[in-house]
């Protein structure tokens, strides 16, 4: 059920992204799971045994709820700074690059963006003492919702929209209209921008389209790569998108 009906299942820069996909979705996620445990150990005697012996004593679901909400309001605070210091714009431009949004271009992250955020997100999760349980469940649904978040469907969710973030939720994060830039940073819960004010007031509307406008962004996962090392002179994708 496609947004739009135009765009090819495999967009111009599928194979760039497909690269995108295998690292940052695979192989950083397994990695999330594989380091819980010993990160669990080692945040085990930091002076926070009774806030890590409250969560473990929360029931399943609960928990996992509030892991999504502390995770969320963590990678709000990381995506935040990502847009508005310039010199981390330049790595949060690679994911804002593609104009042909979907499951598989969501995965389109710099490396330095993706360790950043993942550890932003990930470190209190640790600290916090969620259930090893909670924390592999946690990452099923984020794998899912990021691939959800950025596909090309036109499946509106109704209510859910303002609970779970959603397709159409997301895609206004990724518009190039002046008016939507630096809104709906959360990946789970919506409420999060209201209650920060950034919440873009979507309505039944999705973006006309997605990109960094005019822009002229580089090809390939490695041009890509060497992208935010350059010097950012005369070079507009430098900008935050605020002031562009
Ligand atoms: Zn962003
Ligand atoms: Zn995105």
């Amino acid at each position: 059920m496609p947004k739009r009906e135009d765009q090819s299942k495999f967009h111009p820069e599928w194979r760039t992204d497909l690269i995108y996909f295998v690292i940052s979705h695979l192989l950083i996620q397994v990695t999330g799971v594989l380091v819980q445990l010993p990160a669990a150990l080692a945040f085990k005697n930091i002076g926070l045994e009774g806030v890590q012996s409250a969560v473990q004593s929360i029931h399943f679901i609960p928990q996992l709820f509030l892991a999504l909400l502390v995770s969320d309001l963590f990678q709000y605070s990381g995506h935040y700074i990502f847009h508005k210091i310039p010199y981390l714009w330049r790595f949060h431009s690679v994911h804002h690059s593609t104009q042909h949004l979907d499951w598989l271009a969501g995965s389109r992250t710099h490396f330095v963006d993706l360790i950043a955020v993942r550890a932003i997100s990930f470190i209190p999760i640790y600290i916090c003492g969620f259930s090893y349980s909670v924390f592999a469940t946690y990452i099923v649904i984020v794998s899912f919702q990021a691939v959800l978040a950025h596909s090309n469907t036109r499946i509106n969710f109704g209510w859910f929209k303002y609970v779970f973030v959603t397709p159409q939720f997301h895609h206004w994060h990724h518009s190039d209209n002046p008016a939507a830039y630096d809104k709906n940073f959360a990946i789970h819960f919506p409420f999060i921008d209201m209650i920060f004010g950034t919440y873009y007031p979507m309505g039944k509307e999705w973006p006309e389209s997605t990109g960094l406008g005019d822009v002229e962004f580089p090809k390939g996962f490695l041009r890509q790569f060497v992208q935010p090392f350059k010097k950012p002179d005369s070079n507009k994708i430098m900008k935050n998108p605020s002031e562009r």
